[in-house]
């Protein structure tokens, strides 16, 4: 495949380049260096017209929104922080799964009145209370949300939960289910029109790779 228009991808370094590496590859992309092993924010590929350019997970969604990258890839967590505005996503990549999940202390009442609840992901805890009408004071961080509840900062937590070893080393236990999470591609709406040859080709390319990965 050749791509006519120059392509940018967004990515971040460690699991979500990683496991988007082999995706790239099945779609014939390879980046001409080891993102984890280089310190340059832009890799060349194979292909003179693809750049990738590395940033971190939460700046992703921008640098689409803004056409600064005409794709990127990042977790449904971090699109949903986003909103989503600029961009459209058309691809689950099925990568870097894990879930969103209320946490606290084992038996604490989720549905108490007046909770303060610290996370990273305020919008989504707003919208996850806020639709059965419980008015929460969220706190928002930006790591570490597992000891907010152990110093009295919050009386619960939202973050992400893989094997749940996090939570169970700071006396800590998943109360309640909230989304299933995964890496999504997504794409600036202008770059889809204006280069949609080479955006829909790659697009269904990473799809045929996602689906030989099932
Ligand atoms: P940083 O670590 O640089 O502060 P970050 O925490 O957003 O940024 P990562 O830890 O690489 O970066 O997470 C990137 C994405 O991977 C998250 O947005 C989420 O979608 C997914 N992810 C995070 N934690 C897990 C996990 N334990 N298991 C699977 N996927 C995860
Ligand atoms: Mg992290």
């Amino acid at each position: 495949m050749n791509f006519q228009a120059p392509i940018t991808i967004a990515l971040s370094k460690g699991r979500i380049f990683r496991d988007t590496l082999p995706l790239l590859a099945r779609a014939g992309i390879e980046p001409a260096e080891d993102a984890d092993k280089t310190r340059k924010l832009i890799l060349d590929t194979n292909h003179p017209n693809v750049k990738l350019v590395l940033i971190r997970a939460t700046d992703v969604p921008t640098y689409v929104q803004w056409g600064a990258a005409d794709f990127g890839v990042t977790g449904k967590d971090v699109l949903m922080e986003h909103g989503g505005e600029g961009l459209y996503e058309p691809l689950d990549l099925g990568i870097a799964r894990c879930q969103m999940w209320v946490a606290g202390f084992p038996g604490a009442d989720v549905h108490a009145r007046r909770l303060r609840v610290a996370t990273k992901y305020v919008r989504a805890a707003r919208d996850f209370f806020g639709a059965r009408g419980q008015q929460v004071e969220t706190i928002k961080l930006y790591g570490s949300m597992e000891l907010a509840p152990i110093v009295g900062l919050a009386d619960l937590i939202v973050d992400l939960v893989e094997s749940g070893n996090t939570l169970k080393a700071n006396g800590l236990v998943p109360l309640e289910y909230m989304h299933d999470i995964s890496s999504r591609l997504v794409v600036n709406k202008a770059s889809w029109k204006m280069k949609h040859a080479d955006c829909h080709a790659l697009v269904e390319r990473l799809r045929e790779a996602v689906e030989a990965a099932d």
